[in-house]
């Protein structure tokens, strides 16, 4: 028995734009080949992620750059087959009496090559500088609008380290108690380079879904290049496209 058996509706939440198909692309198209009802909620624009040298697009940190994100994953679930999307407190994740608001990305900064660390500049709006309470607030009326079998979001490693990463996780796990949703959490960086990755982790390879991964992926041109099977993020990092993907229970 799979942890994705008998999925009818999922919520999978995700800190910035591409990180839905960086590290759940493969998942969203299986889901979608399941005919599993698939919402993804993003909880920031990615308003401070870089930009890839020569792609057309608004400077860093500006509306329009983030509104060029907000298009550029639009894009990207079209092309995994996902026909749901809502950003952290705008309607309808926005908890009821609340006014809409924007929870800005936090930044990084690297503090091993591979491990994310907080930025030393986190604006008053980002989500790190909120509450995790009022941000599960904003996910906890969405699960109830929605109706979800799960949530899904990162283990609480976040991932690799990523301070809004971590936070998500967080407010994950608070919104799934508050409205007894169960949640499953993803494996991580760490988990996947392990030897032994442990008896608790049930793990995918949905190497079937490569292409539409790296189509997806292709819609994130501004933070990233796909090169073959690999791809090459804004500061230089270089991946295979993730089609391994570890979840257990949260
Ligand atoms: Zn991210």
């Amino acid at each position: 028995m799979s942890l994705l058996d008998g999925l009818t509706r999922v919520v999978v939440a995700h800190a910035h734009p591409d990180d839905e198909t960086l590290s759940t692309g493969a998942l969203l198209a299986e889901l979608a080949r399941r005919d599993v009802e698939v919402h993804v909620v993003t909880v920031t624009r990615g308003e401070r992620g870089g930009l890839v040298e020569g792609i057309p697009a608004p400077e860093p940190g500006t509306d329009a750059y983030a509104a060029h994100r907000e298009q550029e994953l639009a894009d990207a679930l079209v092309v995994l087959g996902v026909h749901h999307h809502a950003f952290l407190g705008a309607p309808p994740a926005l908890a009821r009496g609340r006014r809409p608001r924007l929870y800005r990305d936090s930044g990084m900064r690297w503090v091993t090559p591979a491990l994310a660390g907080p930025a030393a500049d986190a604006d008053a709006h980002s989500l790190t500088a909120a509450t995790v309470e009022e941000a599960a607030a904003d996910l906890a009326a969405y699960l109830l609008e929605v109706q979800p079998d799960t949530l899904i979001t990162y283990d609480a490693d976040g991932g690799y380290g990523h301070p809004d990463h971590v936070r998500v996780h967080e407010v994950a796990v608070a919104a799934a108690r508050a409205t007894g949703i169960p949640l499953l959490v993803l494996a991580g960086a760490t988990a996947d380079t392990l030897a032994d990755p442990g008896e608790d982790w049930e793990w995918h390879d949905w190497a079937e879904h490569r292409p539409a991964v790296a189509a997806a992926l292709a819609h994130h041109a501004s933070q990233l290049t796909v090169d073959g099977t690999d791809v090459v993020h804004v500061g230089g990092q270089r991946e295979p496209i993730r089609t391994r993907i570890g979840l257990r229970r949260g």
